[in-house]
């Protein structure tokens, strides 16, 4: 798609008092480096590097009103003249930059991880161990005049304007929906009486920031919890959010304890687009869509067919801050698309660490990876082309070294080549193209289909080994039977699989094997209407909080499965916090079984024979038995080189393949091409 394609994404937006240049909003995501010492220059630095790039207004991560608002104790919180100052060096470089920026308010009420949290009501969330005390009606009233306190010193700190956060269940929410809001005096008990907290908010963070501010609203459209708001609720919030003076209303989709995934990868792009059409006709103010959208062309679309006025990407804009720019100058398809994997920015921010992106490291540490010329470029060859060869070896070429990339397949990826080929996981194959775009971009020598020797090294500098990993073998009786293959073969097609399978082995590939077996066909991308169908999400969003009284059709799965492990306890414990339990809950919607704490006895005719356990020997009933028991690292060139005095280094899964990581494997590959 050539950039005059993008016509409506690359159309400015006049909002009368401001103009952004374009449809594309940075969306708000808690970076982690608002906490840290000296946080803020680098996320003056973060942030500056993507309104370079073009979007056309950012919204910073959630920063709350008050302490009682704020997410953990000592998070970041706008307050007073001590903020402001802290936030100017942010609001500078950005406007330097050429962009714009609005910071988030975010009062997270019983979210809250820290036990002074309030809400309108002691209803404990599910997601958070500690309970809220309710609020008083001073406590009402504080917190309003708190959330324009925070509007007017976001002003002086040189924001273009602010975002309020009325969706995924935070506070505002919480005071919108009757299930956790049970008050009966002015503030609960009706609907109009249950809005107007946020009515209020909105009409004073106006009277505080005067009409040149751009004031966003983020309105839940389809909360995906029982009790939720109804259609017409969410009009009529809508309709008096803009009456009280917001200029843009962004979508919110689902409560943070919804059991429906809304931004993983297995969600089809744009999923909740429609949603947002929906509200378009209703009010007169610029509406924003949101979730999935992670590429221009999708955007450009959504925009076409009239669902919004604006897109919001947040977790692109780390995947690759140069996204808009790229787009405007026909260079597409040299965008680092974002996979929706988790791993490396929400994962991040809910393991206290910073974010960052598994396709692109360098996102959060803007002022400490950085991929400067090399002053003494050096002849290195890579050998594998996976996530950590092909990250090597773009980078140091794009630096200037001289690279030769060596390949035994007849296709770069290595395991992601696997990876996109799970149902829900075809986004991984956008990492490879990008990598192959800039194979050619960074003029990296290709030799595929070639398994590099000794003899091929000797004129090399250095050789980075890349070579991956092997898949582990298992020591069980019968481990040779016919019935038993590699998950290799399962997912790449060339071994069959009968109508009953046992997967040994709870880990990532576990999983994904299993996700695999559990779908009549596994190349089938699901359409939005099907996916909505599958998680029982009414396509019209007539039903109450957009699920009550649906049911999920789900397709039932073609063969019966059960997956293993020795270690006793919850299955895929060790996979991603934001992501372990969709896949959990898509393998236990196919009736998977999940059987921990065994010991293994033997394979034979029958199945898999297995001690369980409460000491019981059983017999898992199966035609096959797949291995995903992890892997070894591949690294045979490892001493040969070193004999040679060769400069060597191993990265990724030839480093460690121990619970083998693309992010790990990413990360390590680019820290190293930085100062090789
Ligand atoms: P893994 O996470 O290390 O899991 C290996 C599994 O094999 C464990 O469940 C382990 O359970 C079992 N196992 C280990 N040694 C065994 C042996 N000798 N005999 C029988 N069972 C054995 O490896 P993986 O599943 O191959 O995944 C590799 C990595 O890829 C993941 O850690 C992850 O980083 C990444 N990945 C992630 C995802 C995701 O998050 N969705 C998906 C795919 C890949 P017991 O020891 O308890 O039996
Ligand atoms: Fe996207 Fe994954 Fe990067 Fe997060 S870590 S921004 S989900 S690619």
């Amino acid at each position: 798609m050539s950039s005059e394609q993008y016509i409506n994404l690359l159309k400015p937006l006049d909002l009368g008092f401001t103009t952004l240049k374009n449809r594309v909003i940075m969306g708000s995501m808690h970076t982690g480096l608002e906490e840290v010492k000296g946080g803020f220059h680098k996320l003056a630095k973060f942030y500056a590097e993507r309104a370079n790039g073009g979007v056309g207004l950012i919204i910073t991560g959630g920063i709350a009103p008050n302490w009682e608002g704020w997410v953990k104790p000592f998070a970041a919180k706008m307050t007073d003249k001590s903020h402001v100052k802290e936030h100017k060096i942010v609001t500078k470089a950005v406007h330097e930059a050429g962009g714009k920026i609005a910071m988030q308010i975010l009062h997270t009420g019983r979210y809250a991880y820290h036990p002074m949290s309030v809400a309108p009501s002691r209803v404990k969330s599910p997601i958070t161990p500690f309970g809220p005390r309710q609020m008083t009606t001073w406590d009402i009233k504080r917190t309003i005049r708190d959330f324009a306190n925070a509007a007017r010193l976001a002003k002086e700190a040189g924001y273009d304007g602010v975002e309020i956060m009325g969706s995924e269940g935070y506070l505002i929410n919480q005071f919108i929906v009757k299930h956790t809001n049970q008050r009966t005096d002015d503030w609960g008990g009706s609907y109009d009486n249950r809005i107007r907290f946020p009515i209020e908010i909105v009409k004073r963070v106006r009277e505080a920031v005067g009409d040149d501010f751009i004031i966003i609203y983020r309105l839940s459209l389809i909360d995906l919890v029982d009790e939720g708001s109804s259609w017409e609720e969410v009009v009529q919030l809508a309709k008096a959010i803009e009456n009280a003076g917001a200029n843009i209303i962004n979508s919110g989709i689902g409560w943070h304890e919804a059991r429906i995934p809304t931004i993983a990868t297995s969600v089809p792009r744009a999923a909740f687009s429609w949603v947002t059409k929906k509200l378009k006709g209703e009010i007169d103010i610029p509406v924003c869509t949101s979730n999935r959208i992670n590429r221009p062309e999708t955007a450009e679309k959504v925009l076409a067919d009239g669902c919004a006025d604006l897109v919001s990407m947040a977790r692109p804009m780390l995947a690759d801050p140069q996204l808009v720019l790229k787009a405007a100058t026909g260079r597409s398809d040299e965008i680092n698309t974002c996979i929706a994997c988790n791993q490396a920015c929400l994962d991040h921010t809910f393991s206290n660490k910073t974010a960052s992106c598994l396709v692109n490291p360098r996102a959060g540490h803007e002022t400490d990876l950085n991929y400067f010329p090399t002053s003494k470029p050096k002849k290195l060859a890579v050998i594998g082309s996976g996530p950590a060869g092909m990250t090597f070896a773009t980078i140091a070429a794009q630096r200037g070294h001289d690279v030769t990339l060596y390949e035994k397949d007849k296709e770069i990826g290595g395991q992601f080549n696997l990876a996109k080929k799970i149902p829900g996981k075809e986004e991984y194959g956008e990492t490879v193209k990008y990598y192959a775009r800039q194979i050619e971009l960074t003029g990296v020598k290709l030799i595929l289909n070639k398994e590099a020797q000794i003899d091929d090294l000797e004129n090399f500098d250095e050789v980075i080994l890349a070579t991956g990993i092997t898949t582990r073998e298992v020591n069980i009786e019968g481990f040779n039977h016919p019935k038993v293959v590699s998950y290799i073969d399962v997912i790449n097609g060339t071994k069959k699989m009968g109508k009953s399978v046992a997967v040994i082995g709870a880990g990532g590939i576990g999983f994904d094997v299993s996700e695999f077996l559990s779908v009549k066909d596994p190349e089938h991308l699901p359409s939005v209407q099907e996916w909505l169908a599958e998680w029982g999400i009414d396509p019209k969003n007539e039903a109450r909080g957009g699920i009550e009284g649906v049911k999920a059709q789900i397709p039932p799965s073609p063969r019966e499965i059960a997956m293993f492990q020795r270690t006793k306890g919850k299955m895929g414990s060790k996979l991603g916090k934001t992501t372990g339990w969709i896949h959990r809950s898509t393998l236990k919607r196919k009736n998977v079984k999940m059987i921990d704490g065994v010991d293994y006895l033997k394979i034979d005719d029958e199945g898999l024979h297995y001690r369980d356990a409460d000491n019981s020997i059983k017999v898992f009933k199966c035609e096959n038995v797949v291995i995903c028991a992890g892997q070894i690292s591949l690294k045979n060139l490892q001493q040969p080189l070193l004999q040679l005095k060769k400069p060597v280094h191993l990265i990724g899964g030839a480093h460690i393949a121990a619970e083998l990581d693309a992010k790990r494997a990413i990360d390590q590959a680019a820290r190293l091409a930085a100062i090789v």
